[in-house]
């Protein structure tokens, strides 16, 4: 048992947050981190909770991984503050992790949270008014400290309370992140991968993907998840079709797919993987079949195995499909 002060820190694995993390530690506060796994993270191949747990392990604190779930795709789906520029609903979601945040606070009896947010590098979340709303519906008001903004932005109740500092906080602003790198520097703190960190949602092409899906009530993490890997087709009949492009798409592929999914596969030919989403008609399967045939090495007609999870149940001997079907392909040309 310690006398410490506990803080739960928002930790991405970035640069800001693990600036944030050691400005408390060396503010003498008992840090947890927390982490929050999405399925549009785009840190490093390893993913951003391989990046904080890493960061944890150097400063020796705590770390909870939190992967969200379907309550997060719904939000991400309805945003009740609406979108960035893309599909990036970004006031909603910082609202939906600090609320999550809140309760762990409540659980470790921490006295606040902090983040690494800097005051105007994000044009949507990191606005002054946009702080202050999400702190609001976060039921989190005056208690998300923000150490690397803190001289811009008002004093937070912990410092009020005199268990931080003020004047050990910074005073950094915009997206100019040269003050971060001096500062990295400044506390020791090498070997990070991530300056910015970043998100799918904020792209345009993987936008339109995750448009599509939702269009079509695709809204799983599992959905969400796939439309990272493979060339994605919707059939006439409105039935999605994946093909994996080499051989860690095809093993992720077969992960997620679930009972009531098809797989295929060229016998013998080191086919690409092929899912057909939630359909046993007929047509939807011989088309399936026809584009894994297209895709594998296989010039002309081919046996395909068709199945679900290591269980094949019949085999089809099928042409390649013809050229045209790529104007069922998703999100642009393919080859
Ligand atoms: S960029 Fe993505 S992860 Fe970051 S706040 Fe916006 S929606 Fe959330």
């Amino acid at each position: 048992m310690t006398n410490m002060t506990k803080a739960i820190g928002l930790l991405s694995g970035g640069l800001d947050s693990t600036l944030a993390v050691k400005l408390m530690m060396n503010q003498g506060i008992e840090v947890t981190a927390l982490n929050f796994i999405t399925p549009f993270c785009t840190c490093t191949k390893k993913g951003c909770r391989h990046e904080a747990s890493r960061i944890a392990k150097e400063f020796v604190i705590k770390i909870k991984v939190i992967a969200v779930k379907e309550d997060y795709i719904k939000m991400v789906k309805n945003p009740k503050y609406g979108y960035g520029k893309n599909i990036n609903p970004c006031i909603d979601c910082r609202i939906f992790m600090l609320k999550k945040a809140k309760e762990y606070m409540e659980e470790m009896n921490a006295s606040f949270l902090f983040t690494g947010e800097v005051l105007g590098q994000r044009p949507m979340s990191q606005r002054r008014e946009a702080m202050a709303l999400i702190e609001k519906e976060a039921g989190l008001e005056g208690l998300i400290l923000r150490p690397l903004s803190a001289q811009f932005l008002e004093p937070t109740i912990p410092e009020k309370e005199g268990l931080i500092d003020r004047e050990k906080l910074f005073g950094i602003r915009g997206r100019w992140r040269k003050p971060q790198m001096k500062l990295a520097e400044e506390l020791n703190i090498k070997d990070y991968q991530c300056p910015a960190g970043g998100c799918r949602l904020t792209d345009l092409q993987f936008a339109r993907k995750v448009r599509e899906a939702f269009e079509h009530n695709e809204d799983s993490v599992g959905d969400m998840i796939l439309l990272r890997y493979g060339r994605h087709f919707r059939l006439p009949s409105g039935v999605r079709v994946i093909v994996g492009r080499n051989e860690e798409e095809n093993s992720i592929i077969s992960r997620f797919a679930e009972e009531k999914d098809l797989l295929m596969e060229v016998v013998g030919f080191g086919s690409p993987i092929t899912l057909l989403k939630d359909s046993c008609d007929k047509r939807d399967i011989k088309m399936a079949a026809s584009v894994c045939v297209r895709y594998s090495n296989y010039k002309g007609k081919a046996e395909v195995r068709i199945g679900c999870r290591e269980r094949w149940k019949k085999n089809l001997f099928i042409e390649p499909i013809k050229e045209e079907f790529k104007k069922y392909l998703i999100g642009g040309i393919s080859t």
